[in-house]
């Protein structure tokens, strides 16, 4: 399987050996009383392996995030992505404040739904229609029965190393499984699964050995950012376009990631190739849960017919949507400046990983488009799946941990998140951590006596 997960019992051996744990012990404290009631003692598996143990904050603002023992923390998580604006940005703030006042949902149409909706419509490409829903996993199993019931055909295409949620049917040959159709967890339904065939990725010859004419939806993440920030051959998103288009099967961008991101128009914008659906989540809601299947009017028409059923108590409710509305709007309105911007941070962060672990001969490999990227403790470019399961993601965990300790917070897997938050003075105190990091790191291995170059 090898989803990168350790088990708790083995992670906290792992965290007896942490770089500075004294500094994380009311975290420390936290993570024991939390394991008493709250299962694993993390509310997603996604954290569960920061080292030295999982951090708790108290606080975010801008840039910055702060924990439960006072550190302070140039932020590089995001909240896994969608605080792409920062922590707490005033607009949205603004906006959820002003709404609470007057109610936190109806069950019932309100004004905000709609805005939101329009305001999708104008910003993504492929958009015509929205529904909302609560998270990533969620919008993404809405686009699946949308696409099967708009072309009459049950089997769907995803990529090996491409990741679109928890939920069943697209959870096989998720990032770091060996295998294509590799379950990423235990107790999954096989059969929720055998619908789906998964192809490699970038792969032309394989999209045109597969009978398209039977499938209903071909679905990817445009740029391969879970399974470690891959970029689509040039020609590849235009290949599968075409070739989806002519078979008569739809493709669904799963821009949960990309979506606001890479441009205002998400990656369907950045790289000038439309889907017929996409889905969005993260950075649309500014942190707070809110998800979008976006796409033709004319496949959208299945859910406004209600042929498609899609429901959700608390779908599109207004405070989410309040968010969603301001952070669309601070986005339209600094488009000009902020895309530019991010881009370059993202730029200057991937370099400056590169030029600072060089220079003390540690092995990083940093792949990344403007404000994201995968980090990898590697001496070989990562260009594929294959390639990614050879690097050594327990090195990585450690540089995390050691980064931590300087200040730093990033995802101990090796996504890099930035935001428009983020300025020239943290990008300097983030190359000095960066520095700091590698030097703990190399007297450590020195200290084990591994070759240290
Ligand atoms: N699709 C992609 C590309 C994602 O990265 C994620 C989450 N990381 C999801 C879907 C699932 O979103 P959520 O966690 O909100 O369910």
């Amino acid at each position: 399987m090898g989803t990168g997960i350790l088990r708790p019992s083995e992670r906290r051996l792992m965290g007896g050996e942490a770089l500075n744990g004294s500094r994380y012990e009311r975290s420390r404290a936290h993570h024991h009383r939390a394991r008493r009631s709250l299962a694993g003692g993390v509310a997603t598996a996604f954290r569960a392996p920061q080292l030295p143990w999982p951090i708790a904050f108290a606080r975010g603002a801008g840039s910055h995030l702060t924990d439960i023992d006072g550190n302070t923390y140039i932020d590089y998580t995001l909240g896994f992505g969608p605080m792409l604006l920062g922590h707490a940005p005033a607009a949205v703030m603004r906006a959820v404040r002003a709404q609470l006042d007057f109610g936190i949902g109806y069950g019932a149409s309100h004004r905000a739904e709609a805005e939101l909706a329009e305001a999708i419509c104008r910003t993504v490409p492929c958009a015509e229609r929205a529904i909302f829903s609560n998270s990533g996993s969620e919008a993404v199993a809405a686009a699946l029965r949308i696409a099967r019931a708009a072309t009459g055909r049950t089997k769907v295409v995803k990529f090996h190393g491409h990741f679109h949620g928890w939920l069943d049917p697209l959870s096989i040959g998720v990032p770091g499984s060996e295998l294509p159709d590799d379950p990423a967890s235990a107790g999954q339904d096989p059969m929720a699964s055998a619908s789906i065939e998964v192809l490699p990725w970038n792969d032309v010859a394989a999209l045109r050995a597969a009978h398209l004419d039977e499938v209903a939806a071909v679905i990817m993440e445009p740029v391969a950012v879970n399974g470690g920030c891959v970029l689509p051959e040039p020609g590849y998103l235009e290949e599968v376009r075409a070739a989806t288009a002519a078979a008569g099967a739809l493709l669904i961008f799963d821009e949960v990631i990309t979506g606001y991101r890479l441009g205002l128009g998400g990656a369907q914008g950045h790289f000038g190739v439309v889907p017929d659906l996409a889905v969005l989540g993260k950075a649309l809601g500014a942190g707070f849960p809110i998800s979008a299947v976006v796409g033709r009017a004319d496949v959208m028409e299945e859910v406004a017919t209600w042929r498609v059923r899609h429901a959700g108590t608390t779908n599109a409710n207004p405070i989410a949507a309040a968010a969603a509305i301001a952070s669309i709007h601070e986005l339209e309105r600094r488009a000009d400046e902020i895309y530019p911007h991010i881009a370059a941070l993202g730029d200057e962060l991937a370099g400056m990983l590169r030029e600072e672990m060089t220079a003390a001969g540690l092995p990083l490999v940093v792949n990344q488009l403007g404000a994201m990227g995968y980090a990898f403790w590697s001496d070989a470019p990562i260009s594929d799946l294959a390639s990614a399961r050879r690097t050594d993601t327990e090195a990585y965990r450690r540089f995390a941990a050691a980064l931590l300790d300087g200040g730093v917070h990033v995802i101990s897997r090796g996504l890099l998140y930035v935001s428009t938050e983020h300025s020239d003075g943290d990008l300097l105190e983030t190359r000095a951590a960066i520095a700091r990091a590698a030097e703990s790191l190399r007297a450590a291995m020195a200290s084990q006596g591994a070759a240290v170059p």
